[in-house]
């Protein structure tokens, strides 16, 4: 199923999507103790995820008309930092160091984990802002997103599957000047409006795992990122394992996977975003994210 975040009267509440997508259910309407996305995630026991599933799949025609509410992203204001990979497709560890070899370049026998704040994740058609009093290269990058279900500490790989509560598109927004001058990453991927997130969480039920799911961008139409999650070089399974052997994810954790090639700064010469442009990143199963640069 496909859960979302949507304002209603100055409310913010978690909702299931109708199978038709066309309508959505509040999910305290189902008499679930839950508003937010966050609290459905840290408290939704299995038989009450059953009743979501339930309703989703026999409510085509009932709850309220999409249209009708505003979508915002899935996890509106995250509790913690989202936790990113970089660098982990081959094709894009290429163009990256193509681009700023003393910024990208050399071995790596483990993954990159940087941070980025989202003191609120941009929705489904709203603006990222350009930032242009800092930022001279505006660079997009779609990404798979894994929500962690539950506190999850030492797990192995194999058990990884099962602290996964579902997955969203995320759309790793870089300043790649700020980024580069900096020794580390944080600041230019953490810019206000930098994390489009949504435009649902599909749960996990409905994706095999490990993840084999295609990943696509478009910017103003034009096809940029065309790949899939099965050529991550550090899978789902890992990295939630290898993480958890030394912190906890606590329920709501979001881990953004990493890109594939065709960002903007893999052109040769760049192709960064300006305002007016408009990215839309896809994955399969999920849907897209559109959000035009102002
Ligand atoms: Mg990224």
């Amino acid at each position: 199923m496909k859960l979302i975040t949507f304002e209603k009267d100055g409310r913010e509440l978690a909702g299931v999507l109708s199978r038709n997508e066309r309508f959505v259910l509040p999910v305290s309407s189902l008499g679930l103790p839950y508003e937010s996305m966050q609290e459905l995630i840290c408290g939704l026991t299995a038989a009450e995820r059953q009743l979501l599933s339930d309703a989703a799949a026999g409510q085509d025609g009932q709850g309220l008309p999409v249209e009708s509410v505003r979508l915002l992203a899935p996890i509106p204001c995250p509790a913690q930092d989202v936790i990113c990979l970089g660098i982990n497709y081959m094709d894009h560890a290429d163009e990256a160091s193509r681009y700023k070899a003393d910024a990208f370049g050399g071995e790596r026998p483990y993954p990159i984990y940087f941070s980025k704040r989202v003191n609120r994740a941009v929705a489904d058609h709203e603006p990222i802002p350009a930032h242009e009093n800092l930022v001279d290269s505006l660079d997009y990058e779609c990404e798979l997103a894994v929500i962690i279900g539950r506190d999850t500490k030492n797990v192995s790989e194999e058990e990884a599957a099962d602290c996964i509560f579902g997955y969203t598109i995320l759309n790793d927004v870089s300043a790649r000047n700020v980024q580069t001058r900096h020794k580390q990453w944080y600041f230019g991927k953490s810019l206000d409006g930098f994390t489009p997130m949504g435009p649902c969480i599909l749960t996990d039920d409905e994706v095999a795992f490990p993840p084999k799911l295609s990943v696509r961008s478009r910017v103003n139409g034009e096809l940029r990122q065309n790949s899939t999650t099965e050529l991550l070089i550090f899978g789902v399974a890992h990295v939630i394992s290898e993480l958890s052997s030394g912190m906890t994810l606590k329920a709501g954790t979001i881990i953004a996977t990493g890109t594939p090639a065709g960002v903007g700064m893999g052109f040769t010469p760049p192709r960064f975003l300006h305002p007016g442009d408009v990215v839309e990143c896809s994955i399969e199963g999920i849907g897209s994210l559109t959000n035009p640069v102002h």
